[in-house]
């Protein structure tokens, strides 16, 4: 049983994540989703399906094990829960999960392999950041590949799924949150130099 106070911690600070995302507009609507480990316990908490991050209460968080089974709060946990206890078996040194549908990620990941790491901060910070493609529309469906890509790069701290988004994790949620807005931010500077590289090689220009 876990501590109830190492509990409303790791509430408060997905709360905190999840409203600043939102604000930000890392994540707009009632999509994406976050995580945390509860210490000592081999439980995580997740954000229920369905309820917006500015919408968030302590009562749309789901408590549930490791092996995906629900010990605590209303609803369901997030669609998404396989893919975070995925990265929680991989990653043990992992304690939070943080999931956007951020546009410029997605754009960037819907047409090229990786994102590029044109600024020094994201190449210092993620070193780099690839791109899933999809191998399906179910969550199950692309666990495969997940895998694959966790265990071929153990310094991987984020990556992107094409026509989906952001997944980044880290030792705390915080991290795990300023790694997705590195991403976000990247894939923006990166699509807005290569469209002005693409306007500057247009015949058009000089016309
Ligand atoms: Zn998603």
């Amino acid at each position: 049983m876990p501590k109830s106070e190492a509990v409303t911690q790791v509430k408060q600070a997905l709360l905190a994540n999840a409203k600043r995302a939102y604000e930000i507009r890392l994540q707009t609507g009632n999509g994406g989703n976050l995580s945390g480990r509860i210490p000592g316990a081999d439980q995580i908490i997740i954000k229920a399906s369905g309820c917006s991050f500015d919408q968030c209460t302590a009562d749309s968080l789901v408590t549930v094990t490791l092996n995906g089974e629900i010990v605590a709060g209303d609803g369901l946990p997030s669609r998404e829960l396989a893919t975070h206890l995925l990265i929680y078996k991989l990653r043990p040194n992992v304690q939070a999960v943080f999931h956007s549908h951020s546009p410029w990620a997605i754009l960037c990941a819907s047409l090229d392999d990786a994102i590029p790491t044109v600024t020094l901060h994201a190449r210092s910070k993620l070193g780099r950041i690839p791109v899933l493609k999809l191998s399906g529309e179910s969550t199950t469906a692309n666990l495969p590949a997940i895998e694959a890509l966790l265990t071929a790069d153990p310094n991987l701290r984020a990556f992107v799924q094409e026509r989906h988004g952001i997944f980044s994790f880290a030792h705390s949620i915080e991290l795990a949150r300023y790694n997705a807005e590195l991403v976000e931010e990247t894939a923006q500077i990166a699509w807005s130099m290569a469209l002005r590289e693409e306007l500057a090689l247009s015949p058009e220009r000089d016309a």
